[in-house]
């Protein structure tokens, strides 16, 4: 493909893009560059690359290829998902309001309530699932409003639409973090969001073995103050991980289709299943925002969460479960048991947490590759254990 051409589907743009071969050598990898500075030819001829920090060309690559993907005109690689957040975060002033949804990452929400509180930067948690919530919040100096959708871990759905229409009457950019959708099944640039944030170290990445972060835009203001803080901040990527990313990113499409079907059966055999008492999944119809995620989304991806009696019901599952692993995170080859209460939101105060569904008994199931039938028997028999 000799340029970014868009009549071919993500599934083969994802594949074919202008790293796919490197133009010196014809290798089909894109190369990983290690040097932290570049020699300039003279006085008056300064290159393309000066300092690693400013730009590197394994860096470029990943940059470019989620913009592309995102349907963006820039991307940005950062050292984690709180990396690319919190620079993010840094295009905001002392003295700006921030409206950010309720059930954010708990990451998200440390980073909001301990840091940007001490910068002079305010903030209003809303239940962004409601416009007149979010409406209502606005204020005069607010610039920001952050959403995630579908949410975590009780995969509530946002209207990314109307939330933009409201962030454009006044005045604020919106943000929104894909991490549980990656542009394979959303993308929010085309809804007019400015700015994407991701974790690639969940399903970008895929194979638990990179922690990183990216985020797009389409505005070239906007790219151009991004990449002005990812420089001034200074939490880029290495060139070593950013290969990983691009190197997990090839099977990105078919691991998302995969993991996806799965977790539809996994989560319909949940509802049938009498130990467990509630199941969040925005494939199920009965699911709060099930037309809304398919008319913004084109699937309801690989992550659900499920709740048990109590937090010894939950005891119970963890110690009799085989195959997922029991583990902070997401977005895996190997499916990814988890707890909430005591990992992803273990920095949310517990009235906080109850306040958002998050009970003793939920646990949150980020769905692999394994065989569907091979998992269901697995839940099964730890579920016995319960009974
Ligand atoms: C993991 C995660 C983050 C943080 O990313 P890191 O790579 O761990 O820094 C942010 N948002 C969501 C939704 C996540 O799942």
């Amino acid at each position: 493909m000799k340029n970014d051409s868009l009549e071919y589907s993500l599934q083969t743009r994802i594949l074919h893009h202008k790293h796919k071969t490197d133009p010196t050598n014809g290798a089909v990898s894109v190369p990983i560059q290690h040097a932290s500075t570049f020699h300039q030819e003279g006085l008056d001829s300064f290159g393309k690359y000066d300092y690693a920090r400013s730009g590197n060309p394994t860096r470029e690559a990943l940059e470019d290829t989620i913009a592309q993907l995102e349907n963006g005109t820039a991307g940005f690689a950062f050292a984690s998902g709180m990396a690319a957040i919190s620079t993010t975060f840094m295009m905001l002033s002392s003295g700006d309001h921030l409206v950010i949804t309720e059930d954010v990452y708990g990451g998200t929400f440390r980073f909001t309530t301990e840091v940007l509180t001490k910068l002079g930067i305010e903030h209003t948690f809303v239940d962004m699932t409601k416009v007149e919530e979010v409406k209502q919040a606005i204020q005069p100096n607010t610039k920001m409003i952050y959403i995630e959708t579908p949410s975590n871990p009780t995969m509530k759905i946002t209207p990314i639409k109307a939330i933009v229409d409201l962030a454009k009457e006044s005045g604020s950019l919106t943000v929104l973090d894909n991490t549980f959708m990656t542009p394979v099944l959303q993308r929010p640039l085309d809804l007019g969001v400015d700015v994407v944030v991701h974790s690639a170290t969940k399903f970008i990445g895929g194979h638990s073995d990179v922690i990183a972060g990216l985020a797009v835009v389409k505005d070239s203001a906007l790219a151009e103050k991004l990449g002005f803080l990812q420089n001034s901040f200074g939490a880029v990527l290495g060139p070593q991980d950013c290969w990983l990313i691009l190197r997990g990113m090839k099977t990105m499409h078919t691991r998302m289709e995969a993991s996806t079907k799965t977790a539809v059966e996994i989560a319909q055999w949940l509802t049938t299943h009498p130990a467990v008492k509630h199941v969040y999944y925005p494939g199920l119809k009965d699911h709060p925002g099930f037309d809304l995620h398919q008319a913004q989304s084109d699937s309801p991806g690989a992550v659900l969460s499920f709740e048990l009696a109590d937090r010894e019901a939950v005891k119970k599952v963890v110690d009799a479960i085989e195959i997922p692993v029991f583990a902070v995170s997401l977005g895996a080859v190997e499916s990814i048991l988890s707890y909430p209460a005591l990992m992803s939101h273990a920095a949310m105060p517990a009235h906080e947490r109850e306040k958002r569904g998050i009970s003793d008994g939920l646990l949150r199931l980020s769905v692999g590759l394994e065989k569907s039938e091979d998992l269901i028997k697995d839940f099964d028999q730890a579920f016995n254990q319960t009974l």
